[in-house]
């Protein structure tokens, strides 16, 4: 049954991982399952995410690792303190709702887990759904339950997303600001604009537009935009991807970043749209 959507399925999540995907029909249980890992690892060295349906109207997703993960393992307990933050703010992002539950082996706390070894394990189930097969559910729990979890190892894992590195100019050196570099980076992690989207939804938040019901399909265009301090001389405070990134689209974007280096602030745009219209 699942087998029909995959295409679907593996679009969704190719694009919030910014890894490739392995995607295998899995037929151990009475209904099967699909099992998506990364492409990139051998099966058994990577971490792998099960879906499958379970009971009469709810899905179950399983994260655990390969038997041959170890060194997997290894090079993503080196993950660098922002790395892990994002990685636990895209799995506190998917219990959000009552008909979701979310364990992490171990009894550890959704916020503040470890990567501990291969017996980790993450499992999230949803239940009461109607109709599951139906293309919109199953997209949508793969979006709810599986991107987020293959989103947070591949953030663990140093999956580098295509960032064109490009010139800068002297406005690179906002000395005791965050790096011009740095931020861009942000902006641009997939990751970062997975988790971006499942806060603060998929509107501009500053002319309040919903590309994907203007465009349909062709809406995926939302951007994700850091809010900077306005001026250098503001607190410094610690990076935190799930107050610090809003979702811009790509007009009022371009309009933020028409100020160089510290971009204008949203609310100052809306004030320009007011004023000018
Ligand atoms: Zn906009
Ligand atoms: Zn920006």
């Amino acid at each position: 049954m699942l087998a029909r959507k995959k295409r679907l399925i593996l679009d969704e999540v190719t694009a919030g991982t910014g890894a490739q995907i392995r995607m295998e029909e899995d037929a151990n249980g009475i209904q099967s399952g699909l099992v998506l890992s990364f492409l990139d690892l051998k099966r058994s060295h990577s971490p792998a995410v099960t879906l499958r349906p379970k009971g009469l109207n709810g899905f179950v997703a399983h994260l655990s690792f390969g038997n041959f993960a170890a060194d997997t393992i290894r090079q993503m307990q080196k993950a660098s303190d922002e790395e892990v933050q994002l990685a636990r703010a895209l799995i506190a992002s998917i219990k959000k709702d009552v008909s979701i539950s979310v364990t992490i082996e171990g009894q550890q706390s959704l916020t503040s887990w470890k990567l501990t070894d291969g017996q980790f394990t993450i499992t999230a189930e949803k239940r009461g759904l109607k109709r599951r097969y139906d293309d919109d559910v199953l997209v949508e729990t793969c979006r709810e339950l599986v991107t987020p979890m293959l989103a947070a190892m591949a953030e663990l894992y140093g999956y580098d997303p295509v960032v064109e590195v490009e010139e800068i100019g002297p406005e690179a050196a906002m000395e005791g600001a965050v790096s011009i570099r740095q931020i861009r980076k942000r902006e641009r992690n997939p990751r970062n604009r997975l988790l971006c989207l499942r806060i603060h939804g998929e509107s501009c938040q500053i002319c309040k537009t919903n590309p994907k019901m203007t465009y349909g399909k062709a809406g995926g265009i939302l951007e994700v935009h850091h809010v900077q301090p306005l001026a250098l001389s503001d607190e410094p405070r610690v990076y935190d991807p799930t107050t610090d990134l809003i979702p811009l689209c790509p007009n009022c974007h371009r309009a933020v970043h028409t100020r160089r280096p510290v971009p204008w602030k949203p609310e100052q745009i809306l004030e320009m749209m007011h004023t000018h219209g």
